[in-house]
C-alpha cells in the first residue's frame, strides 16, 4: 500500500519558496512575514500531496522564516534596480545616463537669434570655460574638429542612429575612432566658433535629424 503525504508549500510571487508540515505552520509563517514586511509581498499556502517522499523538505517554521526573509530582500533589490532602470531616458534604445554638464539653460532647442541663420539646433547649458563635458552615453566618437559655427565639435555615436555633438569647446580630449563609456570626460566648455559666452552646446540627432535634447536631458 501506498503512503500519501501532506505538506505545505509557501510561495512568494508565486514561486515555490519553502515547505512546512502543518497548515498552522504554514499560517503563522505568514502572518510572521506579512507583519514583518509592510511591501505588497503576493504569499501563499499550497497544499500539497505526494507518495514520493524525496519531494517532502519541510524545514522548522524559523528557518523557513529566515529564508523567505531573504528572498524578499533579494525581491525588493531587484524591484529598486528597475526602478532606478526605468528612470534613465532613452532614444531608440539608447540610455541617456547623465547631464553632460550641470549649468545654466541659455538657450533652448528651436530658439530663433540675430546670431544664427535658423533656429537653433540644440541646446545651450552656460557654464564657466574649462568645466569637463562627460558624455551622455556609451558610444564612438566619429568627429573631433574645428567646424566653422560650431567651433571645436565633438560628435559621438551611440548606435541605432543616435548621436549627440558637443560644441564650442575649448578642449577636445578625444580623437576619431575612439571608443567612449558614459560620464568619460571627451572635452571642456569653451567660447569657439560662432558663440559669445562660454557654453556646451549640445545636440542630440536621430538618423541626422535633430531632436529637441530637453525631451531627454535637462528636462
Ligand atoms: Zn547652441
Amino acid at each position: 500500500m501506498e503512503i500519501t503525504y501532506k505538506y505545505y508549500e509557501i510561495d512568494v510571487n508565486s514561486q515555490k519558496i519553502e515547505q512546512v508540515n502543518t497548515l498552522e505552520e504554514a499560517q503563522e509563517l505568514v502572518e510572521n512575514i506579512k507583519k514583518e514586511n509592510s511591501e505588497d509581498i503576493d504569499l501563499s499556502i499550497v497544499e500539497k500531496y505526494t507518495q514520493n517522499e524525496e519531494e517532502i523538505q519541510t524545514k522548522g517554521i524559523e528557518v523557513a522564516k529566515n529564508e523567505i526573509q531573504e528572498r524578499i530582500k533579494e525581491i525588493n533589490k531587484q524591484k529598486e534596480i528597475e526602478e532606478k532602470d526605468k528612470q534613465i531616458p532613452s532614444i531608440n534604445g539608447i540610455k541617456l545616463a547623465l547631464k553632460p554638464v550641470t549649468g545654466t539653460i541659455s538657450s533652448r532647442y528651436g530658439s530663433s537669434s540675430s546670431l544664427r541663420k535658423s533656429t537653433h539646433t540644440g541646446l545651450d547649458i552656460a557654464a564657466p570655460s574649462g568645466t569637463p563635458i562627460k558624455v551622455v552615453s556609451d558610444g564612438t566618437v566619429v568627429f573631433s574638429n574645428y567646424n566653422g559655427s560650431y567651433g571645436n565639435l565633438i560628435k559621438v555615436d551611440h548606435g541605432n542612429g543616435v548621436e549627440t555633438w558637443y560644441a564650442h569647446t575649448s578642449k577636445m580630449y578625444v580623437s576619431v575612432g575612439q571608443k567612449v563609456t558614459a560620464g568619460d570626460i571627451i572635452a571642456a566648455v569653451g567660447t569657439t566658433g560662432n558663440s559669445t559666452g562660454a557654453h556646451l552646446h549640445l545636440e542630440i540627432r536621430i538618423n541626422g535629424q535633430h531632436v529637441n535634447p530637453q525631451n531627454y536631458l535637462y528636462k
